[in-house]
């Protein structure tokens, strides 16, 4: 058989490797590599992709071939350089090809049917042909104030949006068409996205942001890999260094793939791309329909759209001549997939932008250890912009002691307050002043764990090694691993004892501004609260047309938010974070305090950030009051070294979970005996840790182990991570074992 007889497929099954096929004569001459085609597998037919020639396996095995049984598309879904990186992603993260594929895909290229054209919609617009209202519409109020609308906002608007501000609208436009006043438009537009509300082009970047884009286009002009951080404090503007990035891209014709941690805490920055480039951009988050997934993935693979904006698993976006690749606030720990394909969006980018000759650019105020040390040792150019936009200033910061400040008297409830005088003062005068408060604490529900005041006891989930929050709007308890609730326990389990509320969350702390400060509008944002996109979408734009005096939340309200009214930003507990036990959460905690003291003060009013702590002495706490990453950033690098712990170390984490606690622990046993059989040369400076219960022993009545494996590079433990994936076939299946490469989260 000739080679060109025989093709290499990647088959759409949870099956490691590639498969060779034969070419059927039919087939000859249509198949590209990328396509999506049908193949025997087992018993059945399933989705495979055809990924280039093969070369002929021994003649023994020749004989078994079978035939590739159809082509399910002309042109080929997967461009070759995105067949490129999912390669690399299967490879590094230990995870069958095809599924890394079927992964990537939109959910309409994953079955094994014909590929369907997906259409756009239409949406249709109101425009004013008339520049005020004539004298014939003083006896239709109706009308008028239909007109008015339009006339207010520009004389054009989206209809859906003039019907949802005044009821009955479409009839009253209606007649405004039938007068002569107004004209409906039809647009197509793409799918699932809303008009952006966007912000004009600055006249004139500031001498920072002129440097870094100066840089940014001399790169992009040359072509070729640039990988570059983009360090500028929060405010700085790195927004428009990204958006004058993309143009130049543009002007070469070239796409730009730009990378965000949460699309809907992001809007503004979304607005600003669409209010900039238009049609040009394909939004890409994970509310989307199928029907849209699938319209991008063809536009933006047809080139008609070149620029696309997304979540991170839009790092598989099929963006045409890709020229500029931006991850914006890279530290963000939503770029790591924390399941099946358990990949670092971020990590990815890079890999992707090498892989295509282009620029990258990550982004961010605080950025990550591991970019750090990358840029220290001269693989990423620094760009730095240290000045907020207009000379703002940047918040002063300071910490209420917790340890000295008790807060004030107790309250007309059981337990004790948590807002000390100083924040309480604060926030009264920030809110005479007309301006708003931004009120942080990283735990949800009212209180974080109930405690028997006579034996000690906490309340505890019956399926997993945590303890219960108090959600006191659903008077029951949650377990934040699985989800099971409670109705309120009245007393303790093991002696009857009375319960004490112990650790804050938001609901306890909205509940006291509401008490403490009555003239104040009150709003929660977190994710009980925030129970939809579009929900989430709403409160944040209520908060910024300023319905709302404070804003208490998780690290929701810490993201890249920009609310000029925003002049106080207050920490409830800084020490929230600081306690896991993770070798990250003081870094961690770094950047959450930074991120979130960067909302404060954006806008003409200079900001300030008040942080309450029972640690003022704690190195992250300190070195932020003072904005001082680099200083922190330089202990944390030292410690890290020391301890070897990334980014001088890669890492790969073996979990473990079983019903079975007896057999998860045997498992693990048996896989640490064979890793310690298989280690490589002690020069090769592998260490194992574990076999160990996992922080977390248990979650939804499953029982945890894992192991973790250190080398100084990731080539290291490659082999190592091979051979123990070839013996995870004989481990028994009741016991779930996954591997994680460079892991994010320690628990
Ligand atoms: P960052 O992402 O660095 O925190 P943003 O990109 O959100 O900062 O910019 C902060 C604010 O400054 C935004 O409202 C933005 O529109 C504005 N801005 C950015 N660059 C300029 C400029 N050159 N002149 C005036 N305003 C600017
Ligand atoms: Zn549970």
């Amino acid at each position: 058989m000739s080679p060109s007889n025989l093709a290499s497929v990647a088959v759409g099954r949870p099956v490691r490797g590639e498969f060779t096929y034969v070419v059927p004569e039919g087939l000859s001459g249509r198949l590209s590599p990328g396509q999506r085609i049908l193949v025997p597998f087992g018993r059945s037919m399933s989705l495979g992709f055809f990924l280039g020639p093969a070369t002929p396996p021994p003649e023994a095995e020749s004989v078994k071939l079978k035939p590739i049984m159809k082509v399910l598309e002309d042109s080929p879904s997967l461009p070759p350089d995105l067949i490129a990186l999912l390669r690399f992603a299967a490879e590094h993260y230990r995870y069958p090809l095809g599924e890394v594929i079927k992964s990537a895909l939109p959910p309409g290229l994953t079955k094994t049917e014909m590929e369907k054209e997906a259409k756009p919609d239409v949406q249709e617009f109101a425009v004013a042909l008339v520049t005020e209202a004539p004298a014939i519409l003083r006896r239709a109020p109706a009308q008028s104030a239909a007109l008015a609308y339009l006339l207010a906002v520009g004389g054009r608007a989206p209809l859906e949006e003039v019907a949802h501000a005044i009821p009955g609208a479409r009839e009253t436009l209606r007649k405004l068409v039938e007068r002569g006043l107004v004209r409906i438009d039809e647009e197509v537009i793409a799918p699932g996205v809303k008009e952006g509300l966007g912000q004009g082009r600055p006249a004139q970047l500031t001498p920072e942001q002129d440097a870094a884009v100066k840089e940014l286009h001399t790169a992009i002009d040359t072509g070729g890999f640039q990988p570059f951080l983009l360090h500028g404090v929060t405010g700085s503007g790195k927004t428009e260094v990204y958006l004058r990035a993309v143009e130049r891209a543009l002007s070469h014709g070239k796409g730009s793939l730009v990378l965000v941690p949460e699309i809907a805490l992001t809007p503004q920055l979304v607005g600003r791309f669409r209010s900039r480039f238009g049609a040009d951009v394909a939004v890409l988050h994970s509310a989307l329909k199928d029907r849209e997934r699938l319209f991008h993935w063809q536009a933006l693979r047809k080139g008609t759209v070149r620029i696309a904006v997304g979540v991170r698993s839009a790092v598989f976006a099929p963006v045409e001549n890709l020229g500029l690749v931006v991850v914006d606030e890279e530290h963000d720990p939503s770029f790591k997939q924390e399941d099946k394909l358990r990949y670092q969006a971020r990590d990815l980018a890079v890999v992707r932008a090498k892989q295509a000759g282009a620029v990258v650019v990550l982004g961010s105020a605080t950025p990550s250890l591991e970019t750090l040390e990358n840029t220290r040792r001269g693989r990423y150019r620094k760009l730095e912009l240290k000045n907020r936009v207009d000379d703002r200033p940047m918040p002063t910061i300071s910490l209420v002691d917790l340890r000295q400040e008790r807060p004030r008297e107790p309250l007309a409830q059981e337990e004790a307050p948590i807002l000390s005088a100083p924040l309480l003062d604060a926030m009264a005068e920030t809110i005479a002043k007309g301006q708003q408060v931004i009120l942080f604490l990283n735990r949800r529900g009212h209180s974080t764990f109930l405690i028997c005041e006579v034996c000690g006891t906490s309340v505890k989930c019956s399926e997993c090694d945590v303890c219960l929050t108090y959600h006191r709007s659903q008077n029951r308890v949650v377990c934040h691993y699985c989800g099971v609730a409670h109705p309120l326990p009245d007393h303790c389990r093991e002696c009857t004892g009375p319960l004490l509320k112990m650790g804050v969350g938001t609901e306890r702390v909205e509940a006291e501004v509401a008490e403490r400060i009555p003239q104040a509008r009150v709003a929660r944002l977190d994710r009980d609260s925030a129970t939809s996109a579009e929900r989430l979408t709403e409160m944040l734009a209520s908060f910024a047309r300023r319905e709302i005096d404070v804003l208490v939340g998780t690290q929701m309200v810490a993201k890249g938010h920009d609310f000029p009214g925003v002049t106080l930003v207050c920490v409830v507990m800084a020490d929230t974070s600081l306690a896991i036990p993770d070798f990250r959460a003081a870094e961690r905690t770094f950047h959450l305090l930074t991120q979130v003291a960067g909302r404060a003060g954006r806008g003409k009013d200079p900001g300030r950030v008040l942080v309450q702590t029972y640690n003022p002495e704690a190195d992250p706490v300190k070195r932020m009051l003072v904005h001082d990453f680099d200083g922190f950033a330089q202990r944390e690098l030292e410690r890290r070294k020391v301890l070897a712990w990334p980014p001088y170390t890669r890492m790969a984490a073996v979990r473990l979970e079983g019903e079975s606690a007896e057999q998860t622990a045997s498992v693990a046993r048996q896989l640490g005996d064979f890793l310690a059989r298989q280690m490589p040369p002690a020069s090769w400076g592998v260490r194992l840790l574990g076999p160990a219960v996992a922080p977390i022993s248990r979650i939804r009545g499953r029982t945890r182990w894992q192991l973790l494996l250190k080398a100084p590079t990731h080539a290291a433990l490659a082999p190592l991570l091979a051979r123990l994936e070839m013996k995870l076939v004989d481990i028994p299946s009741a016991v779930r074992v996954t591997i994680d490469v460079d892991p994010a989260a320690m628990l």
